[in-house]
């Protein structure tokens, strides 16, 4: 025998590199039985409940109200009153009550963000490291704002709207109420939001929060309930309607209120494409792809669901891409070792079942590592589809799960080309060594978000929104503020 050899025999070298498990425990949480709706600041009751369940294994864990239109109603009215009152107070008193929601809220993160994976099937490890704390940078950055507006919007004079809709997606449950409530709490309005109807149970743990902050009664209303209760929303008697969902109901809402003197935004679907250049850091880019398509399973609005890669370096990326798939570690939400975590609701993965066959069927090719599911709960493992048609179902619809379609270009003019070739403009991302080519590119591709040599990256002051049919208007940054103000008509920028 050598000495190598023998080596080996005396040092055992690890060959099974799976992690213990590492579950975050619950005890921290208090889930009600069945909850009301929060309306003046007291708890209403509802007529009619439903369960909301746990993704990662279907269990219920509350009932939660499904409010009528006369409840929609009454929540309205109680932030009309409110309004009254709470658009007076000097913008430094609202700043206060925003300034207490946004600590007790980076107090209570671990308590939201397990609550969240509870509910939403998302690794803990990104409701406690990115929902969570961005949640809370929001009402600290909207919060700076309240008293400085004339500052903001220099020689206008900004007023607040008046009574704000807010309806939000299940992807981000927390993170959509706070880029919904902050930018209009410190702009003077008061808010009707509506969560949505898989993700209910952090908004309404919120509700626990405005009470600790003491915010006056009325200034926020959380009504829970399906898509009646938003279409409820849209018609009642509210000054604005802010929408964060499917390109398909924010369609359906802009026509409703068509000819209205309601103020809408739409914040609506994508397919992002993130283009991959031949001069780029393949091991960093191969990370950027992983988390461009697979953080929070895909069930990202803006997520680059469609890698394009140059044709000189297509082989070794897409070797590294797999390899690198067959690390994720897929599995129980609340483990913080999970890279991936259920799939929302059984409605959704029987969305991305059906686009992943019809990928199958239009001719790509498929590739999923080696991974064990669990029997119980949604799930589906990361995949990605390569040999893709730019015509392709799985090129152009928005999957909304773990799926990536990869596509190649030879020149930056086919990449642009093909980049913009869809009806979405939400985000996109560019991989290379080149500034001079990434100001290029970033001139040209139809997105709102370009981001370079990263990924889902998300700030407070920084504005996000899309073009065509990924909505309009702008979040984050003062662009977020300015659609919840109003101003003049006959004051422009600059006086
Ligand atoms: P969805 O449109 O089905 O639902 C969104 C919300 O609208 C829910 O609260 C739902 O109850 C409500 N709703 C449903 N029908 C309604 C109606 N007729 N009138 C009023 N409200 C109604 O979308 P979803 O499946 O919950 O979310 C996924 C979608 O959200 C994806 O398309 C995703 O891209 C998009 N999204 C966009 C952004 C963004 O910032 N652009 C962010 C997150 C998610």
């Amino acid at each position: 025998m050598t000495d190598v050899e023998k080596r080996q025999d005396r040092s055992p070298v690890p060959t099974d590199w799976t992690y213990a498990p590492a579950p975050e425990s619950t005890s921290i949480l208090t889930i009600e039985e069945r909850y009301g709706l929060y309306i003046g600041g007291e708890w209403q009751k509802a007529k009619e409940h439903f369960t909301t369940i746990s993704p990662r294994d279907e269990s219920p864990l509350a009932e939660v109200a499904q409010a009528s239109e006369a409840d929609v109603h009454d929540a309205v009215a109680a932030a009309r009153t409110a309004f009254k009152t709470w658009s007076k107070l000097p913008g430094a008193e609202r700043s206060k009550y925003m300034f207490r929601i946004a600590r007790i809220l980076a107090e209570r993160a671990r308590e939201f963000a397990v609550l969240e994976s509870l509910n939403g099937g998302k690794p803990i490890k990104e409701s406690r490291d990115v929902d969570l704390p961005l949640a809370a940078a929001h009402f600290f950055y909207y919060a700076g704002w309240a008293d400085k507006l004339e500052y903001a919007f220099p020689n206008r004079t900004p007023q607040p709207l008046g009574v704000c809709g807010q309806i939000i997606p299940w992807n981000f449950p927390m993170l959509m109420l706070a880029w919904k409530i902050a930018p209009a709490l410190a702009a003077g309005n008061s808010v009707v939001l509506k969560p949505a109807e898989t993700t209910p149970l952090t908004a309404l743990l919120f509700c626990d929060v405005l009470r600790q902050a003491g915010l006056p009664a009325g200034v926020v209303n959380i009504v829970t309930g399906d898509g009646s209760t938003g279409a409820a929303l849209v018609d009642s008697d509210v000054d604005k309607i802010a929408f964060t969902g499917s390109t398909q109901v924010g369609k359906a809402i802009q026509r409703r209120l068509a000819g209205t003197e309601k103020k809408l935004t739409l914040e609506l679907g994508g397919k992002a494409a993130n283009i991959v250049f031949d001069d780029c850091a393949i091991d960093q880019t191969v990370e950027g792809i992983v988390n461009g398509i697979y953080f929070n399973q895909g069930h990202v609005c803006c997520a680059g669901s469609r890698l394009f890669v140059q044709e000189s370096i297509y082989e070794p990326v897409i070797a590294k891409l797999k390899q690198r798939m067959a690390t994720l570690r897929i599995g129980d939400p609340l483990d913080k070792n999970t890279d991936v975590g259920a799939i929302n609701s059984r409605e959704q993965l029987t969305r991305i079942e059906e686009l992943v066959e019809a990928g199958k069927e239009e001719g790509a090719e498929i590739y999923q590592p080696p991974c064990r599911l669990p029997e119980q709960g949604y799930w589906f493992a990361p995949t990605v589809f390569t040999n893709v048609a730019q015509s392709a179902r799985i090129a152009q619809e928005e999957i909304f799960g773990p799926v990536l379609s990869v596509l190649t270009f030879r020149t930056p003019e086919e990449a642009v080309e093909k980049a913009n070739n869809t009806p979405y403009g939400l985000s996109a991302g560019v991989w290379t060594e080149k500034g001079s080519r990434i100001l290029w590119m970033a001139e040209r591709l139809r997105a709102g978000v370009v981001w370079a040599n990263t990924f889902n990256r998300f700030d407070p002051t920084s504005p996000f929104g899309g073009y065509k049919e990924s909505g309009f208007g702008r979040e984050g940054g003062l662009h977020g503020m300015e659609p919840y103000l109003t101003f003049d008509a006959a004051e422009t920028f600059g006086g």
